[in-house]
């Protein structure tokens, strides 16, 4: 019996198992795993894919799969089942990060200062042996698999461009899921949480403002430190005294810069921060208490300040009918084990998707000690166990095709 870090006990059979079907998913996952490793060796950051793109473009041809370009370097491909039947999509993001990899892996990056160190190489060629899977039962597919391979999810954002471009009309979508290696997870395993799987991030820019003068005359002055100061322990109130401590929210000042010499008061003092939360209605509540308590602290010590919020990624929130629907359906189509996962403070672009269709994401287990395969994502000791690739692949073709039969 194979164990699930390879096809599953049933892997295969997803959808009804036609003759040859395993060797034809032993081949797509030899295959995906060469593909990962060439995407792995030529990183390329948000919106400028154009290698990967074309690597997309060249696989779908050889596929026979109908493509097009959307949002500059994201590529769109759709299988059109024989029979009649709901549609699925499926997003891989594409970008790499820049890192300089330190990973040790044999295919390690060949640019410079680049990585792929969040896994999105995986990503791709998961879906692209996804795309080769479902091609070849076009003939037994109900419906359509939307295949969206999505540029910049580090930043500064594909999914909203993708969405503006129609890839969620035509055929209009009724379901979409993502995968995202994780390294909390034991190979062969996945991870599907319904409800909150990945937090909102929002920046957050403070400048207080103060009056320059000599170090040696405060009281001629306003000193913007004191005052910084201030507002950097009060902003601490909005998790600990202000919100409810059953919801999660995180209010994080990573900069912090301001002043001249070590004899001269401040005049001015800049922060910068990020705002983490899951749920609508405690995010939209952060803005006003920030602004409540950096004017108010300011005032307090004679200054005066300005806050800006940055809106970034919305919370992705797995539906939660559909994700434990189908974490039922996975484990028992295919006997991949399913696990719960705490949520992240992580952001994922993939909000946007989840904010129109109804969505899962599904973490796909990469851990594996022997192979130093333990590192979190944007390390740049980051490595990957490719052993995770077969199981990637199962899970996406399953998702597609309970979706398009209308068994979820
Ligand atoms: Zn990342
Ligand atoms: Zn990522």
């Amino acid at each position: 019996m194979r164990g699930p870090g390879t096809w599953g006990t049933r892997g295969v059979a997803v959808g009804g198992a036609e003759p040859g079907a395993e060797r034809l998913l032993t081949e797509t996952a030899a295959h995906a795993i060469e593909l990962r490793r060439e995407i792995h060796r030529h990183p390329e950051l948000g919106f400028e894919e154009v290698r990967t793109s074309a690597l997309i473009e060249r696989e779908l041809d050889i596929l026979g799969i109908e493509h097009r370009r959307v949002a500059t370097t994201g590529v769109v491909g759709i299988v059109r089942g024989a029979l009649p039947g709901k549609t699925a999509a499926l997003r891989a993001d594409m970008d790499a990060l820049p890192i300089a990899e330190q990973s040790g892996e044999a295919c390690a990056s060949e640019v410079p200062g680049k990585m792929h160190a969040c896994g999105h190489d995986a990503h791709t060629a998961m879906l692209l042996g996804a795309a080769r899977v479902l091609a070849s039962r076009r003939a037994t597919l109900a419906g359509n698999v939307v295949l969206l391979f999505q540029p910049a999810e580090e930043g500064p954002g594909g999914a909203e461009p993708m969405i503006a471009a129609g890839v969620l009309d035509d055929p209009k979508v009724d379901a979409i899921a993502m995968l995202h290696v994780d390294p909390r997870l034991r190979t062969g395993a996945v991870g599907i949480t319904p409800g909150p799987v990945n937090a909102a991030a929002d920046e957050l820019h403070i400048t207080v403002h103060g009056k320059g003068g000599h170090g040696g005359y405060p009281h001629l002055a306003v000193d913007a430190i004191p005052a910084t100061a201030a507002i950097v322990l009060a902003l601490q109130n909005i998790a600990a005294r202000e919100t409810d401590p059953l919801a999660a929210i995180v209010v994080t000042l990573g900069t912090i810069a301001g002043g001249y010499r070590n004899n001269v008061i401040a005049d001015v003092v800049k922060l910068t921060g990020t705002i983490r939360t899951y749920e609508p209605a405690i995010r939209d509540g952060v803005e006003e208490r920030v602004r409540r308590i950096v004017d108010g602290v300011a005032a307090a010590y004679a200054c005066t300040a300005e806050v800006e919020v940055v809106y970034g990624y919305p919370p992705v929130v797995n539906d939660a009918p559909l994700a434990t629907a189908f974490a039922a359906y996975l484990t028992h189509e295919t006997g991949i084990p399913v696990e719960r996962l705490a949520p992240t403070m992580g952001a994922e672009d993939f909000a946007f998707f989840a904010e129109r269709v109804p969505a899962v994401v599904g973490r796909l287990g990469i851990r594996n000690e022997a192979l130093g395969s333990i590192h979190s994502g944007h390390s740049p000791q980051f490595r990957l166990d490719e052993a995770a690739i077969p199981t990637g692949i199962t899970t996406l073709v399953a998702f597609a095709e309970a979706v398009t039969s209308g068994a979820l």
